[in-house]
């Protein structure tokens, strides 16, 4: 085979076998993430936490949106320049509850009308989805999101904002297509989802019938 032979017929071979590459892609990705989140300690700085699936690498001063702008890409492509820079500091490990906390400091520092509504209605909609998360034993009002079970999320998302998603869990008396997750549970599912995995909900139900629990 002449080396054009050779790259056409790895061309050929990507496009019939499209889940192969994505199931290729999601595994370099994960050793690249543990790498990385080796490289800077491998637990959250706040907690010790040291589930690679409940763990983010956070910019300690902040600038993570400027920081993926000027890479022009997706989570990713960080933890691809971390790597690259041979781990620079200005970097930390942080849990998905400890990471949603500083962001929401942030975003409360900056204090916008849209985030004071926000701070209004978020303990209503905790306490009537029964103030705890739907997955896990955590508790802190702090950490909750509103997860649309099932999902669908997304695209409800692109149509309203947070705001109105709340006030309309209130209005319509915290209807089931709802529930609150902690930022870990949350974060954690995101990353299954991506790579493929069982869902939270899904080990929970596995567990409920296995015979030896
Ligand atoms: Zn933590
Ligand atoms: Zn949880």
């Amino acid at each position: 085979m002449t080396v054009e032979e050779r790259r056409a017929y790895h061309k050929k071979w990507r496009d019939t076998n499209p889940e192969l590459v994505r199931v290729s892609h999601r595994r370099r990705n994960q050793r690249l993430k543990l790498l990385v989140l080796g490289a800077y300690g491998g637990k959250c700085a706040e907690c010790g936490e040291t589930e690679p699936m409940r763990l983010t690498l956070d910019h300690i001063e902040e600038d993570g949106g400027e920081h993926r702008a000027e890479l022009s890409a997706t989570g990713m492509a960080v933890y691809r320049d971390v790597k690259r820079r041979g781990y620079p500091p200005g970097f930390q490990i942080l849990c998905w509850n400890h990471h949603f906390k500083k962001s929401r400091a942030a975003m409360l520092g900056g204090a916008t009308a849209a985030a004071k509504s926000m701070q209004g209605l978020r303990p209503k909609v905790f306490i009537g989805y029964g103030e705890k998360c739907a997955l896990c034993p955590c508790s802190d009002p702090d950490v909750m999101v509103l997860d649309h079970v099932g999902g669908g999320g997304r695209q409800d998302r692109k149509k309203k904002s947070w705001a109105m998603v709340y006030r309309e869990a209130i209005r319509e008396s915290f209807p089931p297509r709802f529930r609150l997750l902690c930022a870990g549970c949350n974060g954690e599912n995101g990353i299954r989802r991506t790579m493929g995995l069982p869902s939270l909900d899904e080990l929970l139900i596995r567990d409920a019938n296995s015979p030896t629990s």
